[in-house]
């Protein structure tokens, strides 16, 4: 099993202490870079969001261990708690749970305006650097002019195909390191 990242705990914790307090706009104020949302509506849009991945979360542990009691206090620990819950499963649903956590920390990472996240990931067509993502989309597009898709158009991946890519490269280089 691959070590446990704490990426996407942490970019939660940072969601909640930097984006929905009232009166406060987040890092991406300052920057010259165009913001996603204006400021007002961000805050109640970003509660919104961080309710639904939590409730995500909870559901995924609940369906495996119904009896995994209440959810914790703290946001940002409802990663450690799936993962203590579901650590019975087999490796094959400890890897999907994986994916899930990932994806939710590209999720983060996207609601901060932190698109550079994106392009940590190659791409899965050409292994191409340098993924950007399309807000509109919703999805990573490649860079390289060449990959393209039937209609000629740039090859896109939703998160989730990210993250099931990146999970996967980690298992394997974890297995060869062993
Ligand atoms: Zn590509």
């Amino acid at each position: 099993m691959a070590n446990h990242d704490e990426t996407t705990a942490r970019r939660l914790r940072l969601l909640q202490s930097e984006f929905i307090q009232p009166g406060r706009r987040g890092p991406s104020a300052g920057r010259t870079t165009r913001p996603t949302e204006p400021a007002a509506p961000i805050n109640l849009g970003i509660l919104d969001y961080m309710r639904a991945s939590v409730d995500e979360v909870e559901q995924h542990t609940r369906a495996a261990a119904p009896n995994a009691g209440p959810r914790p206090a703290e946001v940002d620990a409802i990663y450690d708690w799936y993962r203590e819950h579901t650590a019975h499963l087999e490796p094959e649903k400890q890897l999907h749970r994986e994916v899930v956590i990932y994806r939710q920390g590209l999720e983060h990472a996207i609601q901060m305006g932190d698109d550079k996240a994106i392009r940590r990931h190659p791409c899965p067509a050409c292994a191409t650097w340098g993924l950007f993502w399309n807000a509109a989309l919703g999805k990573a597009l490649c860079v390289n002019h060449y990959c393209t898709d039937d209609r000629g158009a740039s090859r896109s991946w939703t998160l989730a195909y990210l993250a099931q890519q990146h999970v996967a490269r980690q298992e394997s280089s974890a297995r060869r390191a062993t």
